[in-house]
């Protein structure tokens, strides 16, 4: 039987470590972190997310504003907007919530916001720092960071000998978690729509990363006995059995059948999805250590010190 990687547990771990560097840090400079959350247009799904990161930096105690932009407001308004929140020393992160409405060019408002202030690692440096290893002083995109420290629970920050395959290429998924496999020693394959016979493929990885966006597409014989998963996959499909109308959300791996393979697997939901807003608040706090002239060796310390986040299933 696999073990479970109990995201919420891990998340809560970082949010506890986010909050005693947030106290320290306060302490020693009188600094208090500062976020800046920016919303276009009406999007349901992305005003529930925007809330919970508003709620979630309040409870770590950073100064936290929210700015809800019209659908109708130009790029114009929106470049604006990033202008003054880049020049205001009480924000040290901005996180503009996607999608933004298509008359507005996402490249050009994300290329916009200061790399030190780029919480959500998307800006040219922090990708660049990320693919030439220099993830110290990156901001590492939230998901991908926080797939690594589930990763860290169940096989160590080591990954030296063993095989990875990471299924999927996005600039905000695929390819920042390939590199931050590469960097801690993993072998790694990343695969696409354009590969062929995945499922022989997966079957070789020690770790497998799923961020595909197709309902439960890994099949438990694609798993190699004893192998981690990591299923980044949020999948809204029909639950007749629900009643009617119903839904439910869902990974891209098959969790039942693969659970009978995997040496440890993240369940959907309770897995990845909690700790991506988890790793907002701890680049946020890392961008307010750096802004005040802290050592981010310091920071990484106090951020380690968690605990396990691997239980039986
Ligand atoms: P994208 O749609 O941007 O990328 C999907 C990737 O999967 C592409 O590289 C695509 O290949 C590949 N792919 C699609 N279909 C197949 C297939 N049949 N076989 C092999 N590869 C395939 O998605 P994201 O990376 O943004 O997100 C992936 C999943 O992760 C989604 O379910 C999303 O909801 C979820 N997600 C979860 C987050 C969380 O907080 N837990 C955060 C972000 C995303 P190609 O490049 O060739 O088109």
């Amino acid at each position: 039987m696999s073990k479970l990687i109990d995201g919420k547990a891990a998340a809560q771990s970082v949010i506890e470590q986010v909050k005693s560097a947030t106290g320290v840090l306060q302490h020693e400079t009188g600094t208090v972190p500062g976020i800046a959350v920016v919303i276009v247009g009406e999007d349901p799904a992305s005003k529930v997310y925007v809330a919970s990161k508003s709620r979630m930096a309040k409870e770590c105690g950073f100064h936290s504003v929210q700015h809800d932009l019209s659908t109708e407001s130009s790029e114009v308004d929106l470049l604006t907007l990033i202008g003054i929140l880049n020049a205001d020393p009480r924000v040290h992160g901005i996180l503009v919530q996607l999608p933004l409405p298509p008359h507005i060019d996402s490249g050009r408002i994300l290329q916009a916001i200061a790399p030190e202030k780029d919480v959500d690692g998307f800006t040219f440096v922090n990708v660049g720092k990320l693919g030439t290893g220099e993830i110290a002083s990156a901001f590492v995109p939230c998901t991908p960071a926080g797939c690594m420290i589930l990763l860290e629970g169940a096989r160590g920050r080591d990954l030296s000998g063993l095989s990875a395959v990471v299924l999927g290429r996005s600039n905000i998924v695929g390819k920042p978690i390939a590199n931050l496999l590469l960097a801690a020693h993993a072998t790694v394959t990343v695969a696409h729509s354009r590969t062929k016979d995945l499922a022989a493929i997966c079957r070789a990885a020690d770790i497998l990363v799923a961020a595909v966006g197709r309902p439960e597409m890994v099949r438990g014989d694609w798993i190699k006995p004893g192998a981690t998963v990591i299923d980044v996959g949020i999948n809204r499909v029909s639950a007749p059995d629900k009643g009617q109308g119903k839904t439910r959300i869902v990974g891209d791996v098959a969790y039942a059948e693969a659970s009978e393979w995997a040496g440890a697997i993240t369940p959907v939901p309770g897995g990845v999805g909690p700790m991506t807003i988890a790793m907002l608040m701890a680049n946020t706090a890392k961008a307010a250590w750096i802004a005040s002239g802290l050592e981010i060796a310091d920071f990484d310390t106090l951020l380690c010190d968690r605990g396990p986040c691997v239980t039986p299933s």
